[in-house]
């Protein structure tokens, strides 16, 4: 009777602090060992409590003997399939249907599986990611809510942030950074309601989950890539994926507007490990400022301080509107679970715990 009682308190607690807490989450997901990483010959490195104690919020990790314990809203262990996560994060995209403004990030070093976790293995239908995910709901959503008067008009844009200058992934007319062309200056803008514009910045108006498919991989395609040491296809920039959706409903007379970013960071591994040098530092030195600018925003809402800076960065300045207030934001850390990168994993639980400890905005109204 009393480990009933005890377990019901616990919930209960469990669900107080989620509601204190504000609209911000940290889900956790830790990879599989991939085939040619062989097996960790240092011991377990990581581990994740599955008692029902930790009821999967729990991650340990253990670096030169030392055991550092992180606890999120959620963490996902590597056999995790994308399904699942998905689950967890169905009610957040409806949420945009709702007119809220939701923000999905990836964050963690390059070769963790923030782009498996955003998009998903290509060629592998069962194995697709969020973003394909969330499209799917969205649009399977729509549909439904057209029996009850509602009808939504949806947009569409993609960019990249790199070097603190942002690219149009939808433009058919693509400057190359890589040869050192600077490119359009595309000004971001945010109007008296709380709306983003970016200045020339492609929106393309869609009615179907085969046309986002579509722009997807032209978005994929025009992608700047750089070589590390690390992995020769890594992620030097951010990817912004911007879903805007207009709901009007004539009959109740009500209208929504909500907006859907998933955003894919880049890698956020040190200066040593990449063994930057010249054009590569520059790009790092970049990558962590924003990362950095981000945690900054996160951390001045969470202390409700009266000067967010949002303006140190690009990418917090694009996302202020959908950052704070009543949006909501989700990040994902993703680990690798190798013994080598057990210095990168811990710099990444870090991070996400300085944005775990936030309470942004008003209360979350449950949708
Ligand atoms: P990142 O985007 O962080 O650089 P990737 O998403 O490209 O990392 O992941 C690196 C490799 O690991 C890819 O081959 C990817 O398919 C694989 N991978 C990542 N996460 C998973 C997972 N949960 N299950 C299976 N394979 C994964």
């Amino acid at each position: 009777y009393k480990l009933i009682e005890g377990d019901k308190l616990r919930k209960k607690l469990h669900n107080t602090i989620l509601e204190l807490k504000g609209n911000i989450r940290v889900f956790c997901r830790v990879r599989p060992l991939l085939p040619d990483e062989g097996c960790n010959t240092e011991g377990k490195i990581i581990s994740y409590p599955t008692s029902m104690e930790a009821s999967g919020r729990g991650i340990d990790l253990a670096q030169n003997g030392q055991k550092h314990s992180f606890t999120f809203d959620k963490v996902f262990a590597p056999d995790a399939s994308q399904e699942e996560v998905f689950v967890e994060i169905s009610q957040l995209v409806q949420s945009a249907l709702d007119g809220y403004k939701v923000c999905i990030f990836a964050y963690g070093q390059t070769g963790s599986g923030k782009t498996y976790t955003m998009m998903g293995r290509p060629g592998h239908p069962e194995e697709k990611g969020l973003i394909p995910r969330s499209l799917e709901q969205i649009f399977q959503t729509k549909q439904s809510l057209l029996s009850q008067g509602w009808k939504y008009e949806m947009q569409v844009s993609m960019l990249e942030i790199y070097n603190e200058t942002i690219r149009d992934l939808l433009s058919t007319n693509k400057p190359s950074f890589e040869n050192g062309t600077p490119g359009k200056q595309y000004t971001i803008k945010h109007d008296a309601s709380g709306n983003t514009h970016v200045t020339d910045l492609t929106v393309v108006d869609v009615q179907s989950v085969k046309e986002v498919a579509f722009l997807l991989n032209q978005a994929a395609n025009s992608r700047s890539i750089g070589k590390t040491q690390m992995n020769e296809q890594s992620s030097r920039s951010h990817f912004v994926f911007t879903l805007r959706i207009f709901g009007t409903n004539e009959s109740t007379d009500q209208q929504v507007q909500g907006v859907l970013n998933l955003i894919d960071l880049a890698g956020s591994e040190r200066l040593a490990k990449s063994g930057s040098t010249g054009d590569r530092l520059k790009e790092t030195q970049a990558i962590n400022k924003s990362l950095s600018s981000l945690s900054d925003v996160f951390f001045a809402l969470a202390k409700k301080e009266e000067h967010v800076p949002y303006r140190n960065s690009k990418l917090t300045y694009l996302l202020q509107p959908c950052l704070g207030g009543d949006s909501k934001t989700l990040m994902f850390v993703n680990i690798s679970p190798e013994s080598s990168s057990v210095a990168e994993s811990l710099c990444s639980l870090r991070f996400a715990s300085r944005v775990n400890a936030c309470e942004i905005g008003t209360p979350r109204r449950q949708t």
